[in-house]
């Protein structure tokens, strides 16, 4: 049960990670548990996919560890039944070229929510801090022009539920100097009916804003895109987290919250 005193009660974090992505530390029994005590009713694990062994292989699971993934969640489930809700998902990569061994995956175990998030322009893994001087090189509007067209392709490719952290490439400062490409994929979003992964993460970074922004959160709400609500926690201290200002936020904004299950939209 959670504690009725929360500010986070009812609210649930559909965007995390475990230790089989190499870059995150908890068992998901500890996310779970950080839930729970923050008052959240309900999580969703959405580690990143396994992909083809020559894209980004350092930062993710390998093919052969997607049943131990799925075993994971499933042993949290059973151990905080009927005290919190845990959804089993994926962050899955959108990559031209790939789309055919993402669509493997996803029909390999019956997933809750399937996020579809852009992390490679090119070979430029290009929200990897290593790689950050790269935008130096770069003429920002053309990034972001590329960028979008790419979350353009995601939304269209009709493999998964929502975008993730939809305008990425600030994160390190480099803001988009034009929107217009922005506001085109969300016109494509909401036509296709897909959510906006709501991420907080952007808070904890050098940007210090989540994923969108409160203009991008704004055009979204108007277009009646759904917003599912996620820290893109990497450990358990970061579950939940800045959830209390991000759901008054979407409030303001008029957006609306929902979660899935079964790859099923609710609310
Ligand atoms: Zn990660
Ligand atoms: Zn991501």
């Amino acid at each position: 049960m959670t504690s009725p005193a929360s500010p986070l009660t009812g609210l649930h974090d559909s965007h995390m990670h475990t230790p089989l992505c190499q870059h995150a530390v908890g068992h998901p029994r500890e996310y779970a548990q950080a839930a729970l005590d923050a008052g959240l009713s309900g999580v969703t694990f959405t580690d990143h996919i396994p992909m083809p062994a020559w894209y980004d292989a350092p930062w993710r699971m390998r093919r052969d560890q997607l049943a131990e993934y799925v075993d994971m969640v499933r042993e949290a489930q059973a151990e905080f039944a009927g005290r919190l809700e845990i959804g089993l998902g994926l962050e899955a990569d959108f990559h031209p070229g790939t789309e055919r061994y993402v669509e493997e995956v996803l029909a390999a175990h019956p997933w809750d929510y399937v996020i579809g998030s852009v992390h490679y322009l090119g070979a430029w893994g290009f929200d990897n801090p290593e790689y950050v001087d790269e935008y130096e090189r770069r003429d920002l509007g053309s990034l972001y022009r590329h960028y979008y067209a790419l979350i353009e392709g995601a939304a269209r490719s009709g493999l998964f539920d929502s975008v993730g952290h939809l305008d990425l490439p600030k994160k390190f400062g480099h803001r988009d100097p034009d929107g217009a490409a922005a506001l085109r994929v969300l016109d494509s979003i909401a036509a296709l009916g897909l959510s906006l992964d709501y991420n907080t993460a952007g808070e904890r970074k050098t940007v210090a804003e989540a994923y969108p922004s409160p203009g991008l959160l704004d055009a979204a709400a108007e277009r009646g895109i759904p917003l599912v609500l996620g820290s893109d926690a990497h450990r358990p201290s970061e579950v939940g987290h800045h959830f209390s200002a991000a759901a008054e936020r979407i409030l303001l904004a008029g957006g609306r919250l929902v979660t899935y299950a079964g790859r099923v939209r609710r609310g």
